[in-house]
């Protein structure tokens, strides 16, 4: 099956059966239910599995400063992919021609200005300047579940403009940080298979733009700073990345000014599994009806 009619019959079927609920824009829609359901009973096995990390949890909004943004040089490696937030900052007369713009269905754009927010397109990224300061012996782990954008509209159902990520942060000495990440990496593709979930783990690269962006992936890659673990969902040959694990180095530590207990630059890592994604896979692999999963994935969500 090609990867085009992999992801009509898979969109197609979660229409279908009232998972997904299609909205008009592509690569947005809404989540019935059932598919809710399944979210949350993942997010609660991945909360048992990680346990013993005793992770400090915090919600933050889809909207984030975007200082933040300038701070991490988001543009600098993904401007196609940022959504940033405008409004109106006029007088009634401009005001006027924008509603007329918007009513004859023209570009309203122009009439609108760059408000202080953006949509995160990370769920991580609210969070490390919170972690200013020194952390304590040990460092931390911090555990987080919110919506990131990427402006990449497509009708493949798996490739979506806002998506929800369950995220853990750890911050602190550099080996702390790796042997967190490397445990992690076993943690959660058992997790996955023991959702008979058939996985693969390979190094990854971010999608850089440009030239430039090209030789900092080669850089990443090289450096195995990012890992995915990918299942088949869409594609055999071309799998989909369902959890990814990404080491910051000393990145974020230097710019937030986050120190270890004994005052070095604080290095963080994190690992996020994509929500959505891995319901899609579940129904994907298991059929589009839950009561006749198998009985052993069935004891892992309804415990
Ligand atoms: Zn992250």
């Amino acid at each position: 099956m090609s990867a085009t009619n992999g992801a009509q019959s898979l969109y197609d079927g979660l229409v279908a059966h009232g998972l997904l609920v299609p909205v008009g824009a592509a690569g947005v829609f809404g989540r019935g239910a059932v598919f809710e359901d399944v979210l949350d009973r993942f997010n609660a096995l991945v909360t048992r599995t990680g346990a013993s990390d005793r992770a400090e949890s915090v919600m933050f909004p889809p909207v984030i400063d975007r200082r933040v943004l300038d701070r991490v040089r988001y543009l600098e490696s993904f401007p196609q992919l940022c959504g940033s937030v405008h409004s109106f900052f006029g007088d009634p007369k401009r005001a006027a021609e924008l509603a007329e713009q918007s009513a004859q269905g023209g570009d309203w754009g122009p009439y609108l200005g760059q408000t202080g927010v953006v949509l995160a397109p990370a769920c991580c990224y609210p969070l490390y300047p919170t972690l200013a300061g020194t952390l304590p012996p040990g460092g931390r782990v911090v555990s987080l579940l919110g919506w990131a954008y990427r402006h990449e509209p497509s009708a493949e159902p798996t490739r979506m403009q806002a998506f929800r990520v369950r995220e853990f942060i750890r911050a602190g000495a550099p080996d702390e940080v790796l042997e967190w990440r490397d445990r992690w990496l076993d943690l959660g593709v058992g997790l996955l298979e023991s959702l008979g979930l058939p996985t693969q783990t390979d190094v990854a690269t971010d999608p850089f733009f440009g030239r430039r962006g090209k030789m900092m992936g080669a850089s990443q890659k090289e450096q195995k700073l990012k890992f995915e673990v990918m299942v088949p969902v869409i594609s055999e040959t071309e799998p989909t990345a369902l959890c990814s694990f990404n080491y910051h180095q000393d990145k974020f530590g230097a710019e937030f000014d986050i120190l270890t207990a004994d005052g070095a630059v604080a290095h963080t890592a994190c690992l996020g599994f994509g929500m959505e994604r891995v319901v899609m896979a579940l129904f994907k692999v298991h059929g589009f009806v839950p009561e006749s999963w198998p009985a052993a994935v069935r004891r892992q969500l309804w415990p």
